[in-house]
């Protein structure tokens, strides 16, 4: 599984990694917009990432920006499939995943901070993980 873990934070990135680390080839982006980069130069290299770990709350273009831009490409370019993303959000606005889930850009979301369990669990749910 081809992994991009995107947070403006790099222990969140570094610990979200550490804990995909045997199940994973993890990836990082450190802004919406390097996601991005990184998303489009790995689909036009035909390698596409499985799932995408997006961080909301960034400076610049925050997450849910970048799961639309993401959604739009996937739009015109029809890759073979959608890559899964997982919303990453704080506690105090976990309305703002549930918005993301709702607009079908996101399949789940993850309130932080982040606990192997939970992580698991969404990333079994998806078919991504064997338990
Ligand atoms: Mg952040």
């Amino acid at each position: 599984m081809k992994c991009l873990i995107v947070d403006d934070e790099s222990f969140c990135r570094d610990f979200v990694a550490t804990l995909l680390s045997a199940t994973a080839d993890c990836h990082q982006a450190s802004s919406g917009m390097e996601a991005l980069e990184k998303y489009k130069a790995a689909l036009a290299a035909g390698e596409p990432f499985d799932l995408v770990i997006m961080d909301i709350m960034m400076p610049g273009m925050s997450g849910h920006d970048a799961a639309k831009a993401i959604r739009h490409i996937e739009k015109e370019q029809k890759p073979a499939k959608r890559v899964n993303i997982v919303m990453l959000t704080a506690l105090n606005s976990s309305n703002d995943a549930m918005e993301s889930f709702c607009n079908a850009q996101s399949a789940a979301y993850l309130v932080k901070p982040v606990s192997k369990e939970g992580l698991f669990n969404v990333l079994s749910k998806l078919g991504l993980m064997k338990r």
